[in-house]
């Protein structure tokens, strides 16, 4: 990918024909993504569960992961193409952990990877990612969860909190997540990473309710049997991998395709509502709104985009993932208050109201958004990360490795 602004190559315009026509005769409608997620039906769950490896073994699922491990070995302009055509067809997205992914790729061994990283890949598991404790969440260092020797194996035994994932039967078939595997040793040298199977005796995974859906949960262990070849890295290496992850998740990957369905819908509800004769449109005070949340997303985009694009191209990416990151963060709050303000009362009816704008997609967008400033460690945790990275701090930190610094696609 280039971020340089040129039209795609005969082969992109003939690859993004191929996929259109292929997802328009695959997906018929009633399977198409919901409003919300959280209706999806059994069926639709089956139907999709299945198509992921369809797309897998078409190398779309996860376009930019080698063939050696089940991806695509495609390029970013790819993973680009194939997004836009995944939104425009109604393609359910998600249910993997793309960050956990990533640190098996680069701290894994040869077989970790064809054992555990391969099966996610293709579509055949779901791996889920268990990081948060209930006293420690921005603090990843202040994990309790303990992880003692037995022979070969490992004991792991804690809990965690809000992790994410589907509600759906057979989910997930591994956690990814850190245990102290040495309380004597120092702050982030005393943790391994383990692959927990799923179900396993002591494991209990529980629904949370939130504002935002029931798609995160509690989890509790007690005394899980892991097998010691489940240890991704050393014993004493975990920082380092749950590092990998983080750097995916805190958006050092960037996005291909950073769409804003919420602004979307905002800028239609401008053009089209009609109010006294008009369209709202026309009101100075909803043109200025609009453009302001116009403006604010386009920005926001361009940092994923370049963060993606630097990703793709093996540049180093430093502050940028942080910097989009932040900016994501808040100007989607921001817009959501602009949508409220746009909108009115319209913008909290939910997906079963008929005078809902957009079937209630602002409503499924605002709940989720409750939790913007915690998910993933944290908003004031990012301006940490973005003060260290572009050296305002008192401390100084460097990218960890990913994927792309490693050489390896993904
Ligand atoms: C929707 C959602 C999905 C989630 N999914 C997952 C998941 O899949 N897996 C997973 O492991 N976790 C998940 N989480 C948990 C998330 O990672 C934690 O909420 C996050 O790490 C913050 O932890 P905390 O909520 O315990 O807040 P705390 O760590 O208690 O922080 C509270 C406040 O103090 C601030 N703070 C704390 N320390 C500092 C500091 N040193 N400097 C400045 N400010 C500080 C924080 O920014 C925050 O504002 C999810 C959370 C949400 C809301």
């Amino acid at each position: 990918m280039d971020f340089t602004l040129r039209p795609y190559t005969e082969e992109q315009t003939s690859f993004r024909q191929e996929v259109r026509a292929w997802l328009e005769q695959t997906i018929p409608e009633e399977m198409k993504r919901p409003i919300d997620m959280r209706g999806i039906t059994q069926e639709q769950y089956l139907w999709w569960r299945e198509m992921r490896k369809k797309l897998a073994a078409k190398g779309w699922l996860y376009p930019t992961y080698s063939k050696q491990y089940g991806g695509g070995g495609l390029t970013g302009e790819h993973e680009t193409i194939l997004d836009e055509e995944f939104d425009r067809a109604g393609t359910v997205r998600g249910w993997n952990n793309g960050w956990a992914m990533s640190a098996i790729l680069v701290w894994g061994t040869e077989e970790q990877r064809q054992r555990f990283l391969k099966p996610l890949v293709t579509g055949e598991k779901i791996t889920w990612y268990k990081l948060t404790e209930p006293q420690s969440g921005a603090d990843l260092a202040g994990i309790q969860t303990r992880a003692e020797r037995d022979g070969d194996d490992w004991l792991i035994t804690g809990q965690n909190v809000f992790i994410s994932g589907e509600n759906a039967p057979g989910f997930p078939d591994l956690l990814f997540g850190p245990a102290i595997t040495d309380p004597n040793a120092p702050r982030h040298r005393n943790m391994g990473v383990f692959m927990i199977p799923v179900p396993s005796k002591g494991l209990e995974i529980r629904q949370m309710n939130l504002l935002g859906g029931n798609e995160q949960h509690f989890i509790f262990l007690d005394h899980v049997r892991v097998p010691g070849d489940h240890l991704i890295g050393g014993d004493h290496q975990g920082w380092q991998v749950a590092m990998s992850a983080a750097e995916q998740e805190h958006g050092g990957r960037g996005q291909a395709f950073p769409r804003d369905p919420v602004l979307d819908n905002l800028v239609s509800y401008a053009r089209n509502t009609k109010r006294n004769g008009s369209t709202l449109g026309k009101d100075p005070m909803v043109q200025q709104t609009t453009m302001q949340a116009y403006l604010e997303a386009h920005v926001g985009g361009l940092l994923a985009r370049r963060t993606f694009w630097m990703y793709n191209n093996r540049m180093e990416v430093n502050h940028e993932g942080a910097m989009a990151n932040v900016h994501g963060r808040e100007h989607t709050l921001r817009n959501a208050i602009r949508v409220r303000d746009v909108m009115g009362m319209y913008a909290s009816l939910g997906t079963r109201d008929p005078l809902a704008p957009h079937s209630g997609a602002q409503d499924v967008s605002q709940r989720g958004l409750a939790g913007q400033h915690h998910a993933g460690g944290s908003t004031n945790i990012m301006k940490v990360i973005l003060a260290r990275r572009i050296g305002i701090s008192r401390t100084k930190e460097r990218p960890a490795v990913t994927p792309s610094s490693a050489g390896l696609g993904g």
